[in-house]
């Protein structure tokens, strides 16, 4: 399909995981109309990478009938990346993928295409995309949280995106909530990952006798919601874990509004509830207990929305503040 230059500037946006990269045209309404996603090569090598980001990318401009010639139309390249990243250097060096060590993504990215190319956590596009375009529009200060595979975060603090020194500003995923919990994969004890994530969760379900399914965090929240008990629980637990959480963080920055997304916050109130109870309970200061907790609203899209918001809205939510460069 062609995109028609009547609508304002578009984006290239792209979202760099450990499973899958994925690579779209997103609108200046936050429309993602064109979106190509390819498997993250289980390779070492940070060439063999960037190439198969790169010819995402290539795809999703051929496949819209774009390029990067015509300043008019393409805003440039929002990147969300799984973190963590440096801001500062322009280098990521995600967890899950070890093919990349301080890789300086956004100069070869700018040498290959010549444009802006502005970067971000994974967890904060989905941030900015919830407040851009979703549930938390309007509101200036936001906490913008993922709850899957793993647990992440992002921070909207007086209306702006709010990246921190070196970009991983919102981690909260990897903040401790119990001195004597399990050990994270960051090395951490007792971090919010490590037991509320979805793969955490279905761990410890497994641990206390659960059996239904695969074993997976859809199949013990399939069992929750027909009543298992070790499912209901390992709910309750992580939801506890998340109200503790999100309490600490309300109360250390006055935030207006919570925003929470992906699979494990899928389940609904199986989750919501346990986390509500949990965070009443520790957030006491009034100011503390206003603000509410809320499902995202853009689904699996929401971090490719908020990677474009960084090109097209950057007095807003260019992470360095001084815009596109
Ligand atoms: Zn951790």
């Amino acid at each position: 399909m062609a995109v028609s230059s009547g609508t304002g500037q578009v984006a290239l946006a792209v979202d760099i995981g450990g499973t899958k990269f994925a690579a779209a045209i997103v609108t200046p309404d936050g429309e993602t109309v064109v979106t190509k996603r390819v498997s993250t090569p289980q390779s070492l090598d940070a060439d063999v990478l960037f190439e198969a980001l790169a010819s995402s990318i290539d795809a999703t401009l051929q496949a819209a009938g774009l390029s990067f010639t015509d300043p008019q139309l393409m805003a440039g390249i929002g990147v969300g990346t799984a973190a963590p990243l440096d801001l500062n250097a322009g280098t990521l060096s995600p967890v899950n993928i070890p093919g990349w060590r301080l890789f300086p993504l956004r100069d070869r990215l700018i040498a290959r295409y010549g444009v802006p190319v502005g970067m971000i956590g994974d967890a904060v596009a989905v941030a900015i995309g919830e407040h851009w375009k979703g549930a938390a529009r309007g509101n200036d200060n936001v906490l913008g949280m993922v709850v899957s595979t793993g647990v992440g975060g992002g921070l909207i603090l007086g209306g702006r995106v709010m990246p921190g020194a070196t970009g991983n500003a919102g981690h909260i995923g990897h903040a401790s909530v119990d001195p004597v919990g399990p050990v994270c994969v960051c090395g951490g004890i007792g971090c919010l990952e490590a037991i509320a994530s979805g793969l955490s969760l279905a761990a410890w379900a497994r641990s206390n006798g659960f059996t239904g399914g695969d074993g997976s965090a859809v199949a013990v929240a399939d069992a929750a919601a027909r009543g298992d008990e070790v499912a209901l629980a390992a709910f309750r637990r992580a939801g506890d874990a998340l109200g503790m959480a999100i309490a600490g963080a309300v109360t250390l920055l006055d935030l207006d509004l919570v925003v929470i997304g992906g699979g494990v916050a899928a389940a609904g109130a199986l989750l919501f509830e346990p986390l509500a109870t949990a965070y009443s309970r520790y957030a006491a200061l009034g100011f503390a207990t206003a603000p509410r907790v809320v499902p995202a609203t853009l689904g699996a899209d929401a971090g490719l929305i908020g990677a474009a918001a960084v090109v097209l809205a950057p007095d807003t939510y260019w992470p360095g503040g001084d815009g596109p460069r």
